[in-house]
């Protein structure tokens, strides 16, 4: 076998990374005293996929400095990036892994900015300095994972929280007041007599209405943490760092705003009235204990007429 000169070599090398359709960057480490070995790198080569999908060529992005300089235009966020990235190598060099990777956001040649997954080989062979970076367009992916991700805590019909999402939200508040000896309210709020809006109106007028009462609570209840609709007309609001008597004038306020409310779909003008049930959360209570005591609450506004709060 013929043997190549290191010259040959290497544009061989180049010129098969130019067939493979993912970005490729090849970094020189320099060796310079006392710095760094991550702020000294040149760039030796970019495949073609890399200059087609990321927008730069060679002469762009000379060496690691103008990379971040480029791709973070904002030095606060470029600072964060370094500091993400030198951790990152450090974490994959402490577990003994031969590469390094991290998902990150930055602008393209176009200008646009995208989401990216960029591995970085750690260890060099045959005593080479070069390194292998290889970038995959995630973008797409992450969109659809933050959308997803968006959707599952959300309630499709009101676009408040969902169950699930003032669940971990509940959760949270609880351990917090539990630290922080905080004052912790929370109310459960259902409408009275809703099903004779859907039977008077029809269930696209009932939709309607449930759409405005959200709408009215989240405008209303600003203070709160999360408005969820936990239920079918029924609603649980969190109110961090409320104590009892302002939760309760609260409740007061959104009670009487909906009484008096003019409500109107597809033409057909409704009244409404809400029962509200509030409670105090207690010291190292249970999710299931304050949610069985504040459903409690709104039962009893239910049985002693309706359209009033029950505090307990
Ligand atoms: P109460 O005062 O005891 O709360 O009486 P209510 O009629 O409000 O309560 P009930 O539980 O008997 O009925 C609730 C109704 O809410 C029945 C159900 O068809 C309706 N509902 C639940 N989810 C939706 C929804 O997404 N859209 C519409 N239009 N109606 C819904
Ligand atoms: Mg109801
Ligand atoms: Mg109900």
């Amino acid at each position: 076998m013929r043997r190549l000169f290191p010259e040959e070599s290497e544009a061989l090398l180049f010129k098969t990374l130019n067939y493979i359709p993912i970005p490729i960057l090849l970094s020189e480490a320099l060796a310079v005293e006392g710095r760094r070995p991550s702020t000294h790198r040149i760039h030796r080569f970019m495949n073609h996929a890399f200059v087609e999908q990321l927008g730069y060529n060679l002469s762009e992005i000379p060496n690691i400095a103008a990379w971040f300089d480029t791709v973070y235009p904002d030095p606060i966020i470029r600072e964060q990036a370094m500091l993400e990235w030198d951790s990152v190598v450090y974490e994959s060099e402490q577990q003994g892994l031969s590469t390094a990777g991290f998902k990150t956001f930055i602008r393209c040649g176009t200008g646009q900015f995208r989401w990216f997954l960029i591995n970085a080989q750690l260890t060099t062979e045959n005593q080479s300095n070069l390194n292998i970076v290889t970038m995959r367009d995630v973008h797409q992916l992450q969109l659809l994972l933050e959308e997803n991700e968006r959707q599952s805590k959300t309630d499709l019909l009101t676009g408040l929280a969902n169950r699930r999402q003032i669940e971990d939200v509940l959760a949270a508040a609880m351990a917090k007041s539990d630290r922080t000896q905080s004052s912790l309210c929370v109310v459960m709020c259902d409408i009275d007599f809703f099903k004779n809006i859907n039977d008077n109106f029809g269930h696209l007028c009932g939709d309607d209405v449930l759409k405005i009462v959200a709408s009215q609570l989240q405008h209303s209840a600003q203070a709160a943490t999360c408005i969820a609709r936990w239920g079918g007309e029924e609603f649980l609001i969190v109110l961090e760092h409320v104590v009892p008597e302002s939760a309760g004038v609260l409740c007061e306020q959104l009670r009487g705003l909906i009484a008096a409310t003019d409500y109107q779909s597809y033409g057909q003008h409704m009244q409404l009235t809400m029962s509200f049930g509030c409670v105090q959360y207690q010291a190292n209570e249970s999710l299931q204990s304050l949610l069985c005591r504040v459903d409690k609450a709104l039962y009893q506004a239910k049985n002693g007429g309706r359209n009033q709060v029950v505090m307990d």
